[in-house]
């Protein structure tokens, strides 16, 4: 088979290219020193060598690039996500064409279902889920709408993440969606999180199905790994995978440093350590074509322990006779996925945030950096900025 007829046959296949970790010490100093391989890092190596012509180093202590959005081919061939699946999706027209200059796009609409019972039903709510609930066949926004507004318990203070959902959609809904679910992801009840984490549910009274409602919603045609290995592919940039960034010789450091790993790490955890929630994926091939209907389905029941399945053949197009899916386990142990959303870890980040904001020539970006949940569009849009803000300084500073 020719490249062309074997992408026919088996959908987009991955060459995991990158060599071993590489760093040219001795032959060249470098301008710009880069803690962290993911769309924060890489977004600004990129800006950084091509743009203002520096000579940067990039250091990942994965043994990858792409950060948590790293796919590869299992061992039957298959475009998994390790890390959990990722979804790309964005309003942002320069976001979606900066990135695309790295990948052709496969227009993608992601669907979710969430398992209740024995039933299906369409993620986010919207009125189908409302009339297989509850065996109703409301036909208007407006019968919806007001069926809402029967459920809904108002309250007069919003504090939680609980009071948020049931003052919108009241308790039976509450219930059945959002407080196992958030009590398995998150280990704490609804009602002891910051109003934050469900600030707005997206609840709909039409039929529309789609899990989100951007302008842009694609997936890399190539997968993401393939697309960093373009972004990266600069001679102004040097790798260093399987490197801590606090491994480095004072020699590889820049006189700019860019940090997109954890912030607290940073600075030793000196005034304790910034807590995040895990996730554990258990990755399964099955000897079927299909698994589920649609990419992911979630399970908000505690009688299961996992949150959702993902198929990711559904994510990416690929044909193969076989699929692959991954159960998502929440954890309290692991990688440092999502920060926790309350108000003492705000306090804490806050003061490291101060100790960055005094941290001469050093950068801190991306979702650990900033202690913040970031969809990857956020991410490469502040990436962008940065670069923007660094590059208007130093011609304001070189016209003086
Ligand atoms: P990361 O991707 O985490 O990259 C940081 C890198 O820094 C890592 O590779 C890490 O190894 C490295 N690093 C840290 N410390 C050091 C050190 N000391 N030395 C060297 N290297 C270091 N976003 C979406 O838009 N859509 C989705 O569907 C979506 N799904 C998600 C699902 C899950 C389960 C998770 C956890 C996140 C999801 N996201 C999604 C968010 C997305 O993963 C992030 O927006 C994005 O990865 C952030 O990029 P980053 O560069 O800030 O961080």
């Amino acid at each position: 088979l020719d490249a062309a007829a074997a992408r026919r046959r088996h959908g987009p296949q991955v060459v995991i290219s990158l060599s071993a970790p590489r760093i040219r010490r001795g032959v060249r100093k470098y301008d710009v020193t880069i803690c962290g391989a993911g769309f924060a890092g890489s977004v600004l190596a990129r800006q950084f060598a091509e743009v203002s012509g520096k000579r940067v180093l990039l250091a990942d202590r994965r043994d990858h690039v792409a950060g948590n959005a790293f796919d590869c081919l299992d061992a039957a061939g298959i475009l998994i996500h390790r890390y959990g699946p990722h979804i790309f999706h964005t309003n942002s027209d320069d976001v979606f064409d900066w990135l695309g200059r790295f990948t052709e796009w496969r227009p993608y609409e992601h669907r979710v279902l969430a398992r209740v019972g024995d039933k299906s039903v369409p993620m986010p709510i919207n009125r189908d889920t409302l009339n297989a609930l509850y065996g109703l066949d409301m036909r208007s926004e407006a019968e919806a709408q007001a069926f809402l507004a029967r459920q809904a318990q108002p309250m007069d203070k919003i504090r939680t993440s609980r009071d948020v959902v049931v003052n919108a959609i009241g308790t039976d809904l509450y219930e059945t969606f959002f407080q196992g679910y958030t009590r398995k992801q998150w280990g704490l009840d609804p009602s002891q999180l910051d109003k934050s984490v469900t600030a707005r549910v997206p609840t709909r009274t039409n039929t529309d199905d789609r899990y989100f409602t951007d302008k842009h919603q694609a997936m890399p045609r190539e997968g993401y790994t393939r697309m960093f290995e373009r972004m990266l592919d600069h001679p102004g940039i040097d790798l260093a995978l399987g490197t801590d960034f606090h491994d480095l010789e004072p020699s590889d450091r820049g006189a700019l440093t860019v940090y997109t790993g954890p912030i607290d790490a940073y600075f030793g955890h000196r005034f304790g350590t910034l807590p995040y929630r895990s996730l554990q994926f258990v990755h399964e091939t099955l000897d079927q074509a299909r698994f589920q209907p649609v990419g992911v389905v979630n399970f908000p029941s505690e009688d299961v322990p996992y949150t959702r399945i993902t198929e990711y053949k559904h994510l990416t197009g690929q044909r193969h006779a076989k699929t692959s899916i991954s159960y998502e386990y929440p954890s309290a142990e692991g990688d440092p996925y999502y920060p926790i959303p309350r108000p003492e870890n705000h306090e804490l980040f806050r003061r490291y945030d101060a100790l960055a904001a005094a941290e001469p020539n050093v950068i801190f970006a991306g979702r650990l950096g900033s202690y913040r949940y970031y969809n990857m569009d956020q991410v490469v849009g502040q990436a962008l900025a940065i670069h923007r803000r660094l590059t208007a300084r130093q011609a304001g500073t070189a016209a003086m």
